[in-house]
């Protein structure tokens, strides 16, 4: 029996096999291994009903050796400190190997937020942030959105920081809406980094996204924009799903009429689909014949159940540790291509560090600078990653992790720690 899945495990393994790589003695990447700072608060919320609900919430601060501590709030049944510690740490690295100057964190009340009402929810998101005011801030570690939450939440927590400190602070949370110091392009950035990178992988396998099979796991705000654009770029998507489930046509989806539905505020089981496409289940979808997998919903999707059915050739990780140490020994047989989650998806916190800049400095750039941006240092991540994964003949994990972690033991040593 294999045992109980830890995200947290995930990290360190893939920690210590790239330090292996780099010649680091086990004293110079210790520090690495466990969080700065993990902080976990009662969150007490009035419900509708005149009853009190107490939910539980946590902030993690992976490591603030490279700046100030970054990452997003997840409201989610299984959040749990395992898995808010392995997401604070990956943001570590996901701020490392595109060089912006972040550490990492990450947050997370244990709710599902869809049984909520509005009020409700609002009220939690005030508690939660006033619980946890006194470690975050502009130059101390600054939230921003990540599953089930998004840009009016992100104005709550502004709000409530705002009160607690008496000082109007746009730059303690980033993916706030353009009204109240929103970036134009933060809500598609996640997204169009995973296509931009998706492009940059088939360019350097010497292929092409126009015509290619893809399927994407998630239809939220990475799923979604994901497909999006891949569909924008020629891709034949064949696959989608949802919590609800998933769909599958051969001859491809009809993309603008899924977005729609989505945009509606609907689920996939909700969409009126043509009698060529059929429903399918998650696991499924994970399985399909096709050339390009995407998974972008939550952790541990790919494991060691599925690893070896899986038919894409290239895989993409939109979300955040998709992939077990294990799956990933499975597919590197197997010989497909993956580009790891801290490289793939970090256009969100990259267009988050451009909000933060804009709100530290009352600046507004526009979505065309912005998105300027954004591929440039997305290119120049992919490149440096490619570069090193053939020259040390790893795969594109091992070597995003070998530039995300040689940057913060140097940061580190500089700091004198
Ligand atoms: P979201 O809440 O907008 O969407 C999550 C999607 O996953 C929804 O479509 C939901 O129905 C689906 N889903 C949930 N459970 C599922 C399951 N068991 N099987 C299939 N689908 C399921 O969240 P998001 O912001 O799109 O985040 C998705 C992933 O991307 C997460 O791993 C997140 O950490 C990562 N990520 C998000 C951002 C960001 O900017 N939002 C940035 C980087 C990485």
């Amino acid at each position: 029996m294999s045992k109980e899945y830890n995200p947290y495990d995930n990290v360190l393994a893939v920690v210590e096999s790239a330090a292996k790589v780099l010649g680091y003695k086990p004293s110079e990447y210790e520090t690495l291994k466990h969080p700065e700072r993990e902080l976990q608060v009662a969150v007490p919320v009035k419900m509708d009903d005149g009853s009190i609900k107490v939910f539980e919430g946590f902030r993690v601060q992976h490591s603030t050796v490279r700046g100030p501590a970054k990452g997003g709030i997840r409201y989610h049944w299984n959040v749990n400190k395992d898995e808010v510690r392995a997401l604070a740490a990956w943001m570590t690295f996901k701020c490392s190997v595109v060089g912006i100057p972040y550490g990492g964190a990450k947050g997370g009340i244990v709710v599902d937020p869809a049984k909520l009402s509005k009020n409700e929810l609002q009220a939690m998101t005030r508690r939660f942030t006033e619980a946890i005011a006194p470690i975050i801030g502009p130059d101390k570690d600054i939230p921003a959105p990540d599953v089930n939450t998004n840009g009016q939440i992100m104005g709550w927590i502004m709000d409530e920081y705002s009160k607690v400190t008496g000082r109007r602070t746009p730059g303690v949370v980033t993916g706030k809406p353009l009204e109240i110091g929103g970036a134009p392009g933060r809500v598609e950035a996640t997204g169009r980094g995973v296509v931009t990178t998706a492009k940059n992988l088939m360019a350097a396998a010497g292929t092409s996204l126009k015509g290619m099979t893809a399927a994407v796991q998630g239809f939220g705000n990475v799923g979604s924009i994901t497909t999006k654009f891949l569909h924008a770029e020629g891709a034949k998507v064949v696959g989608v799903s949802d919590i609800s489930g998933g769909l599958y046509d051969p001859n491809g989806l009809d993309i603008p009429a899924i977005l729609a539905n989505a945009a509606a505020g609907n689920l996939l089981d909700k969409y009126n689909a043509p009698a060529t496409a059929k429903r399918i289940s998650n696991e499924d979808l994970l399985v399909l014949d096709v050339q390009l997998l995407i998974p972008a919903a939550l952790e541990n999707q790919i494991n060691e159940k599925n690893a070896d059915q899986i038919k894409a050739k290239y895989i993409v990780e939109a979300a955040n540790g998709p992939t077990t140490v294990e799956a990933d020994a499975i597919l590197s047989k197997k010989g497909v291509t993956l580009v790891p989650d801290i490289l793939a998806n970090a256009g969100g916190v990259v267009v988050s560090y451009f909000e933060w800049v804009q709100n530290l400095q009352g600046l507004v750039w526009n979505e065309e600078e912005t998105n300027a941006r954004l591929a440039e240092i997305m290119n120049n991540a992919f490149a440096a990653v490619w570069e090193i994964a053939q020259e040390k003949k790893v795969s594109l994990r091992t070597g995003a992790y070998l530039i995300a972690i040689r940057r913060v033991v140097e940061a580190n040593r500089m700091l004198g720690r």
